[in-house]
């Protein structure tokens, strides 16, 4: 993301490399403040009922009206977990139990570190929350893969549905 001016004083920036660093910063020429830009974390949960998987239709741009996991990006002071219940709660309105992280992505020309929890489903009572205007579950047949909001969503359903008849899950680390 582009920066013009100095979060901290207003001043303007200049875009260059700090000694000793060796990445391109936005710095103050005014204040010398530097803006560090980093990967930002989105967690969510993939939340299934046996071999059936919870998947919310967005009410948001961007992929408004396209399927997705309930995710979202961390907030500060949260913890992954604490992040992807959140989530799911807002997004799902799901109960859930949250097991072992399931995939962890990597989007480099996006900046973002994904991160799925594998969550099982404690009752039926879920609903859309503001950002989904439906909520339903779908077995394997029934998922809409021509109408997922997101490769990497994809993808852990695609782990999710090979990993389901061995009775085991693995974590799966994947780079794009
Ligand atoms: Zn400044």
């Amino acid at each position: 993301m582009d920066i013009k001016f100095c979060t901290q004083c207003g001043g303007s920036v200049q875009q260059t490399i700090p000694h000793p660093d060796n990445h391109a910063r936005y710095i103050c020429s005014q204040c010398g403040f530097i803006h560090y830009q980093n990967p930002n974390v989105v967690t969510g949960c993939l939340v299934h009922k046996n071999d059936k998987v919870l998947l919310c239709k967005r009410s948001i741009e961007p992929r408004h009206g396209l399927w997705t996991v309930p995710a979202g990006f961390m907030e500060n002071g949260e913890s992954t977990r604490v992040a992807a219940q959140r989530e799911t709660t807002e997004e799902a309105g799901a109960n859930i139990n949250i097991k072992d992280l399931f995939v962890l992505a990597n989007l480099t020309h996006a900046n973002q570190v994904y991160m799925l929890y594998r969550a099982e489903l404690i009752d039926d009572n879920f609903q859309p929350g503001h950002e989904s205007s439906d909520v339903k579950l779908f077995d394997q047949d029934q998922i809409p893969w021509d109408n997922i909001a997101f490769y990497t969503v994809k993808l852990a359903l695609e782990k999710f549905f090979s990993d389901y008849p061995k009775g085991q899950f693995s974590l799966h680390e994947i780079d794009f």
